[in-house]
């Protein structure tokens, strides 16, 4: 008999996205824990089911996004661009206390085992975004854990630190390239509600702590449905039209 290797579900960028998903988690299939690296709310129209959905999860872990801060008032809406103001002072008018008050209590940054969980960047858990092998690897001082999932720029990539030359490289996720994580590494699973790399598809990624590696994966969802519910709701078109290409 074979024991299955223990599974972890890596989430991030839902964006008030329940079509999303609800698709990952059905693609995800049987997880042993679920990370979700920030911004449950933002743009999408769907907060308070994504947020119900998400802390019925096994073994959660949440971090903040700047999305949420800013909804609950942390951060100056004047941070953000006016079509995302627009979707955070609706969701204020929607959301439920009692998920006012779990998005409350979600920390900045967390660690389990050898991970460091955030949204933005180690050194800067809420708006710094990693865009470059540069910015990640001036990151790898801000983290003393061997690996550290990130999400926030709504991109799926890994970013490999090589300790002896100081320099970082990067790959892109590709949807069932399982990729070994010998080095440190600073892995983004992409974004769940809104992928912005031209692949209109939910994107997550299953991290397998055992034998340490790590899937990118993309699935299919209804975005019609939540383009629909983006316009019934009178949040910013372009928030809709979007999803259709993946940006
Ligand atoms: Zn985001």
């Amino acid at each position: 008999m074979t024991t299955r290797s223990k599974r972890i579900l890596v989430l991030s960028d839902i964006h008030g996205n329940l079509p999303a998903l609800q698709s990952v988690l059905q693609d995800a299939g049987e997880v042993d824990a679920v990370w979700c690296l920030g911004d449950l709310v933002g743009y999408g129209p769907f907060p308070n089911e994504c947020i119900d959905l998400i802390r019925q999860q096994k073994d959660l872990r949440c971090v903040m996004g700047n999305h949420d801060a800013g909804m609950l008032g942390r951060i100056s809406l004047g941070m953000f661009n006016h079509d995302a103001q627009v979707s955070l002072k609706w969701m204020k008018t929607v959301i439920t206390e009692s998920n006012w008050d779990y998005l409350r209590k979600i920390p900045e940054t967390d660690q389990v085992d050898k991970v460091t969980l955030v949204h933005g960047s180690p050194r800067n858990p809420i708006w710094e975004y990693i865009l470059d092998p540069g910015i990640a690897r001036d990151n790898f001082s801000s983290f003393a854990t061997p690996l550290a999932m990130v999400g926030h720029t709504h991109l799926p990539i890994a970013y490999i630190y090589f300790e002896d030359l100081d320099e970082t490289e990067w790959t892109l996720g590709r949807h069932g390239k399982p990729l070994k994580l010998e080095h440190r590494a600073i892995l983004n699973p992409g974004s769940v509600g809104q992928p912005r790399d031209h692949d209109p598809r939910a994107a997550y990624a299953i991290f397998y702590p055992r034998r340490m590696s790590w899937e990118f994966h993309r699935v299919e969802y209804d975005i019609e449905r939540v383009q629909a519910a983006i316009i019934q709701n009178g949040l910013p078109a372009r928030h809709a039209s979007r999803l259709t290409e993946g940006w």
